[in-house]
């Protein structure tokens, strides 16, 4: 890009808005060392209020929803505008936790799916620092099949009633609205009788509660829907198309994960999990420098990240000039999951036996490396598991026959489910 785009509503050039970027950011916003972010504590309500505080003050210096529509709080500027500011902000606190899901996915949903109103009063609030936005789409009876979701939504006398569960919503507890999918026609095949509702969470009819991992994190939540009420104002885009919606809402997670969202602030690591452990750095500190076994484990790891980040270039660019369908982001997805796989495995074998034991100070830099081992795998099952975006890459992007499905084409009260 040149610094003299024009489809903007500002005479700023890129070189201007980055110019006048750098000189509000330096007396407006906290400093931090970019190699050492201070990480926001995602499970921790006071990440969020920090984050939403951040955001009222991007916004009223009018550095926020940069590729938002100003129709709906934004500045209605194009991406090269959006990058000139990150990397201007780099040196700054951002409220970065606000990227995914508020922005990347649930906005820019809204903005492709969603009725006016829900535009300009969902889209804005975000945009103010006012709302956080969520994703309500896994259920307990399982998330690769999306289509299949058995939280249903029935419609009486101009009002929704909804009864079932949803799980693995990410940081929920801080949210103020979730894109929540549903059944609403149970007599056609199980794409077609789905709708997508955005729910205000702290509605009388649902029980919200965290879920342990395994690595101590409380971030996860699950819902309970008994009798919910919505009007028909909360429906995202027609009744019974919510597949559409969900479509939409997976294709922006996609792009999210490989960074290649316009609507994402700042292009730091948004938590400390997202940073490449320093392989080089583990093994000088554990005496193992000079091992040529330790250095071949560290140089496959960095080239997989560099090969990673050409890949990321090469299909964003693939995907902008048409050359790779939108599908196509599964590619990043997948390789990003297993990359960080690789990456966090590395550094347990370096660190070895340190990694898992946590002795006090000396030990603890290692022993955060074996916590992170016990979440190595997140990437491979948000949004989506890895299983599923190989079927998609072997299905849409290289037109391999669709997978046997049972289901398909049957009416969803006909098709057998788990029942005891
Ligand atoms: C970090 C993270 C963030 C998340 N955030 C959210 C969120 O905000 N909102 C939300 O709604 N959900 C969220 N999820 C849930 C996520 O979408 C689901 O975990 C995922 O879709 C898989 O669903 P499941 O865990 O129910 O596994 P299941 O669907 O039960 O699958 C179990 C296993 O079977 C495999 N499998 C299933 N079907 C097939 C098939 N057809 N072919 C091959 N293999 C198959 C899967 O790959 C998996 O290994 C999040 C998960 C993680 C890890």
């Amino acid at each position: 890009m040149t610094d003299t785009v024009t489809s903007t509503q500002t005479t700023d050039s890129v070189a201007e808005f980055a110019a006048r970027a750098r000189a509000w950011l330096a007396e407006n916003m906290p400093r931090v060392d970019p190699d050492h972010p201070p990480f926001s504590v995602r499970a921790e309500q006071a990440s969020w209020d920090r984050a939403k505080e951040l955001q009222k003050r991007l916004y009223e210096g009018g550095f926020a929803g940069i590729c938002f529509p100003r129709e709906y709080g934004g500045l209605g500027l194009d991406y090269a505008y959006q990058r000139a500011f990150n990397a201007e902000c780099r040196n700054y606190e951002m409220p970065l936790i606000l990227n995914t899901p508020t922005f990347t996915i649930c906005a820019a949903t809204i903005l492709d799916m969603g009725s006016e109103t829900q535009k300009r009063e969902r889209i804005s609030a975000a945009i103010r620092g006012d709302e956080i936005l969520v994703q309500l789409l896994s259920e307990p009876s399982g998330g690769s099949d999306l289509a299949g979701v058995i939280t249903r939504a029935d419609y009486q006398d101009g009002t929704w009633i909804i009864n079932g569960a949803k799980t693995w919503s990410t940081s929920a507890f801080a949210g103020d609205y979730g894109l929540m999918l549903a059944r609403t026609d149970w007599t056609v095949p199980k794409h077609e009788g789905l709708t997508m509702f955005l729910v205000p969470l702290n509605s009388p009819g649902i029980t919200m509660r965290r879920i342990k991992e395994v690595n101590g994190n409380e971030e996860f939540c699950e819902e309970f829907f008994d009798g919910l009420e919505l009007g028909e104002d909360a429906v995202v885009g027609e009744v019974n198309k919510g597949w559409e919606v969900a479509t939409r809402q997976l294709h922006h997670e996609r792009r999210a994960v490989g960074g290649g969202s316009e609507f994402a602030s700042g292009t730091a690591a948004e938590n400390a999990n997202e940073m490449p452990p320093d392989h080089v750095g583990l093994a000088e500190a554990t005496g193992q420098g000079d091992d040529p076994r330790v250095q071949d484990l560290a140089g496959r790891a960095l080239t997989r990240r560099i090969v990673k980040e050409q890949l990321i270039d090469h299909v964003f660019h693939a995907i902008a000039d048409g050359s790779l369908p939108p599908n196509a982001g599964t590619l990043i997805r997948l390789f990003h999951a297993e990359t960080t796989e690789l990456e966090v495995d590395t550094a347990l074998a370096i660190a070895g036996t340190a990694g898992v034991i946590d002795e006090g100070d000396d030990f603890s830099e290692f022993a955060d490396i074996g916590v992170r081992y016990l979440s190595r795998q997140t990437g491979s099952l948000g949004g989506g598991s890895s299983e599923m975006a190989r079927n998609v890459i072997g299905e849409r992007i290289l037109g391999f026959p669709r997978e046997a499905a049972a289901d398909r084409g049957v009416p969803f009260n006909q098709v057998k489910r788990n029942k005891s």
